[in-house]
């Protein structure tokens, strides 16, 4: 706002505009400003837009001293954003065993574990995954049938969905895991056990995640490998990022990046809970890692809460039972009356919250915890409240979203079908109306999308990339199955390019409480645009995700690619 004001005084005494650092003209520039949608040319002073528009407008910002490059017709976006995403998780995993995503057969996975375990003989555990629970029955994997395979050292590996780990007898000793060791929440967070009691080596839900912390197993992040997953968003243009949740060990390094001069975008760190008596510490929490890790981009003001669980594993929240389990509903962390106390208390501090809810189930508690703050506040609360991954959603339960003004984030590489599983746990006519952001589009709600990735190997495989989630969003089909992949039902939910690019940019800009400076190409704004090697309206969707940056320019300085000179 102060350089606006400096802009507008400066007019006002001199009757001229002020002479640009930058002007780039003969753009081809979709700015996500509703005023504005489209402009040809842009001037950039001390890092940010002081105009937008076309090529005569442009030419009284124009001196002997100004940078001028023509775009040569190129399409140009604002600064993405990936509003939920876990560099932490992604920079731990980089030398994890890494297992065919769709193997038709356990062989095929077993095989890539030996020949892992033949590759590393010094690593005394062997770490990583991923395993689909579709492959196991109702009972899940069992610690035999990995001691098969490899019975000398500890092997832990994480499912598809990353909320169930499967460990062989080895690791179940090292770890010191027996029919004594308690649940951390029965139901939810839990070892599950044959009918004797003895845990079988199926753990659901981060119940064992003391005990890996105490071994030091799966939290080693090094600034390098974070900065290897950062400079990778960023050189596709994105230019912040929220992530839903890391250790200290994560944000430690994200910290020595950010006071390096390292970090290459802006990061909204979390302060992340998982159980029911976590919640009366998560503002102390957040403070805490605001002061120790924040920085000129690293900053804390969100707690992320696991309400609920995943589907694949029946740990998400559902209205209805599971198949197979009539008595089964899943359950959420805590009920709507200790939500809303809860956001009663973040608003004294405005203090945002980010709440995981896949269930229709969780979804409904919350938005019935974020209706009683509201209540009890007698209007909204001082609380950015999202909701993330909303796998489903009650038809009833549509309009709340936006009487209560929730964010909506999906991460819509998801919705082609990438993890199977639910469609066992759900019934197929359940699993066949996940994943709908239409109905909220239709809403006005303010939606946003995100990659959620949390291991090496899938950002390896460009699924990190915004614009592949542009085009699974588009299309709900499944790059990675190739031949077999069909439209993921329901068909209706394929999203339209515009309303991609608004949850890429300026909501997700939003949800991070960084419009003000982000998320559109608008006067006042950081200068922060992508000038893409192709055109994404005149671009079939299902080539989307193939578009790439050639010049990246981040608060008004080229941070990748290069501009054409006129
Ligand atoms: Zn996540």
């Amino acid at each position: 706002m102060q350089r606006i004001s400096k802009l507008i005084l400066g007019l006002l005494l001199t009757g001229n505009a002020i002479a640009a650092d930058m002007v780039l003209t003969n753009g081809k520039i979709y700015t996500v400003d509703a005023t504005q949608p489209w402009a040809e040319a842009v001037a950039i002073e001390d890092g940010r837009f002081i105009f937008v528009g076309n090529a005569e407008g442009v030419a009284q910002f124009i001196d002997g001293d100004t940078a001028e490059f023509d775009l040569q017709g190129r399409f140009v976006l604002p600064g993405l954003i990936d509003s939920h995403t876990h560099p932490g998780l992604v920079a731990r995993s980089v030398d994890y065993v890494e297992l065919p995503w769709t193997p038709e057969t356990k062989t095929e996975m077993f095989d890539a574990l030996v020949a892992y375990a033949d590759a590393n003989p010094d690593k005394e555990f062997i770490v990583g995954g991923r395993w689909p629970s579709g492959l196991f029955g109702e009972e899940g994997p069992n610690r035999q049938e990995l001691d098969a395979v490899i019975s000398d050292r500890p092997v832990i590996l994480t499912d598809t969905s990353g909320h169930a780990q499967w460990l062989n007898s080895r690791a179940l000793e090292v770890l010191g895991i027996d029919r004594n060791t308690p649940d951390p929440i029965p139901g939810l967070s839990y070892l599950y056990r044959d009918a004797d009691g003895e845990p079988t080596g199926w753990i659901k839900e981060r119940a064992i995640a003391g005990q890996l912390a105490a071994a030091g197993i799966g939290d080693h992040v090094s600034a390098d490998s974070l900065a290897g997953f950062l400079d990778y968003l960023a050189g596709l243009g994105v230019m912040a990022v929220f992530d839903g949740g890391n250790s200290d060990e994560g944000y430690r390094a994200a910290a020595e990046l950010d006071r390096a001069n390292r970090m290459p975008l802006r990061y909204a760190g979390s302060y992340r809970i998982e159980n029911a008596n976590q919640f009366s510490g998560a503002v102390e929490g957040l403070k805490r890692l605001r002061e120790t890790y924040g920085g000129r981009r690293l900053k804390f003001n969100t707690i992320k809460v696991m309400f609920d669980g995943v589907s694949e594993i029946r740990t998400s929240a559902v209205l209805e039972p599971f198949l197979g389990e009539e008595g089964n509903r899943g359950k959420t962390v805590v009920d709507a009356a200790r939500l809303r106390d809860f956001i009663l208390e973040l608003h004294e501090e405005e203090i945002d919250l980010h709440l995981h809810t896949v269930g229709d189930a969780a979804v409904r508690t919350a938005l019935d915890g974020v209706e009683a703050a509201h209540e009890e506040l007698g209007g909204a609360p001082n609380v950015r409240i999202t909701l993330c991954h909303l796998e489903l959603i009650d038809e009833a339960d549509f309009d709340r979203f936006s009487q209560l003004g929730i964010f909506s984030n999906f991460s819509p590489q998801w919705h082609g079908g990438h993890i199977r599983g639910a469609e066992l746990t759900l019934g197929q006519k359940r699993y066949d109306r996940m994943f709908r952001a239409q109905p909220l589009l239709d809403r006005s709600v303010t939606v946003t999308f995100s990659s959620d990735i949390t291991n090496a190997g899938k950002w390896r495989t460009d699924r990190a990339s915004p614009y592949f989630g542009m085009q699974v969003g588009m299309t709900r089909v499944e790059p990675e199955f190739g031949d077999k992949a069909t439209i993921r039902p329901p068909a209706d939910e394929r999203l339209s390019l515009e309303d991609m690019i608004r949850g890429y940019t300026l909501n997700g800009a939003a949800q991070l409480g960084l419009a003000h400076d982000m998320g559109s190409i608008e006067v006042g704004k950081l200068a922060n645009l992508v000038v893409l090697d192709r055109d994404l309206f005149a671009t079939l969707p299902d080539q989307i995700r193939l578009a790439r940056p050639t010049a990246v320019l981040m608060d008004g300085k080229l941070t990748s690619g290069e501009l054409p000179r006129p």
